[in-house]
């Protein structure tokens, strides 16, 4: 599909953009490669595939090229241009095998963060028409319908109602004034509803003060994944003025990596000032509520792992967090490798919303599926959503079967509470609005 004029080339509305976003960081990172070559196998794409095409250095190629016109000392004789072959050719690049999840810059010895490049990259595309029509539609949604999979505002208020009469929990919505605002990604609300009466359980039972708001619940930020800044600000001035109206001093992010990532890392730059809210993610603020002894769990019985979904731990910073809340396990094992350097599941950056990538998709996990069985635990836990869909949708592909939990479903099954709770009685939801 080409967005642009039939003055300006898909090419020219490309090269246009990589220069208008090439200055500060990104132009020192496309100085600084050495072509060492040392990412390509601290990438999953490249891992499984060992093509080199999938070598993250390789994916700066475009921006490089442009950024090399700059220095073009007899630019009257041209230099190096963007063309329609390359944007042809790091299409599916940038979007169908980049998770952004930040491993090659682990293992760089100049400390280029790729996936920043990545980023600005796909806006380079999005300007020029150029990238998946599915993850281009999810954003577009947000504009016209409050969420990438339609969930409304009216579609969320029908689902809270819904939620807690057949959970019988108290899910506090639009309240005037509140101390936190807590969000939902709309995969959870319309294929894992549970995850939310467990966040709202575990909020309930230590007494926070909080709300969800029909004008700002949507966290994810699909504009961001598809390079379109316009839809991503959007996204965020919603979330910003709901939180503003209720006097929010928390804005609370729930099992969703790149949610997390866009608002806590690129929330201020984003929206041209700083977030009036301290923004954490619901590991963070559980473990918190944990430590000042608001929480308490049981002892949880049996083997499992945790999956550290890449924008929470290695991009996110709250590695630690889902451990602490996981101390009350008897039999914890971590995977090789772990932490910050454990391997995506291989749908992050939007990757899972693109329909024409899923064979890779399902092919990087099994890269996941050897580092569980590698640990024997019985149960692989995730606190994020979108790796929950990737996982799900892979595990299926390959009918593998292990079992597979969001952890705030875990710890509200082992909270221990002042009043015994019907939820762990209740069957599982239906997943279709
Ligand atoms: S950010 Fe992740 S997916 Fe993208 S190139 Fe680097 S290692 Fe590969
Ligand atoms: S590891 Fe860093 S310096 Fe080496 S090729 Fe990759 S991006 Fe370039």
């Amino acid at each position: 599909m080409n967005a642009t004029t039939n003055t300006v080339s898909d090419a020219q509305a490309a090269a246009n953009k990589f220069l208008a976003l090439n200055s500060g960081n990104l132009a020192a990172y496309l100085e600084a490669c050495i072509h060492c070559g040392q990412c390509a196998t601290a990438c999953h794409f490249y891992e499984v595939t060992n093509d080199p095409k999938y070598t993250p250095a390789y994916k700066l190629f475009p921006m490089a090229k442009a950024h090399r016109k700059t220095k073009w000392p007899w630019n009257w004789f041209g230099g190096p241009t963007v063309t329609e072959a390359d944007l042809e050719e790091w299409e599916e690049l940038l979007f169908d095998s980049c998770t952004m999840c930040g491993r090659c810059t682990q293992v760089c010895p100049m400390g280029i963060d790729i996936a920043s490049i990545v980023a600005a990259s796909r806006q380079a595309f999005s300007a020029a028409g150029r990238g998946p029509s599915d993850l281009f539609e999810a954003a577009e949604n947000v504009l016209t319908k409050g969420s990438p999979l339609g969930v409304t505002p009216a579609v969320f208020d029908g689902r809270v109602e819904w939620l807690e009469d057949d959970y019988e929990v108290d899910l506090p919505l639009d309240k005037d004034k509140a101390e936190v605002l807590l969000t939902i990604s709309s995969i959870e609300m319309m294929k894992y509803p549970k995850s939310i009466v467990a966040m709202a359980r575990l909020m309930n039972q230590a007494g926070v003060d909080w709300t969800f708001s029909t004008k700002g619940y949507e966290s994810t930020n699909f504009g961001f994944l598809a390079g379109k800044p316009h839809i991503a600000r959007h996204a965020i001035e919603k979330l910003v003025s709901a939180a503003e109206e209720i006097g929010a001093k928390t804005l609370i992010i729930p099992e969703c990596g790149h949610a997390y990532g866009v608002l806590r890392w690129s929330g201020a730059n984003i929206l041209g000032r700083p977030l009036p809210f301290e923004v954490l993610h619901i590991t963070e603020y559980l473990a918190k509520l944990k430590k000042e002894g608001k929480i308490k769990f049981k002892t949880i019985d049996g083997s499992l792992t945790y999956h550290d979904p890449c924008q929470i731990s290695r991009r996110g910073g709250a590695t630690d967090a889902a451990r602490y809340l996981l101390e009350d396990c008897t039999d914890f094992r971590e995977m090789t490798p772990t932490g910050n350097f454990n391997w995506c599941c291989g749908g992050g950056g939007g990757v899972q919303a693109m329909s024409r990538a899923a064979d890779l998709r399902h092919k990087v996990f099994q890269i996941k599926m050897k580092q569980v069985e590698d640990t024997g635990a019985d149960m692989m836990i995730s606190a994020c959503a979108n790796c929950r869909l990737t996982m799900d949708d892979s595990k299926e592909h390959w009918n593998w079967d292990r079992e597979l939990e969001s952890l705030v479903e875990l710890l509200a099954e082992n909270l221990v509470e002042d009043h015994p709770h019907p939820f762990d009685a209740k069957p599982h939801l239906a997943t279709n609005v």
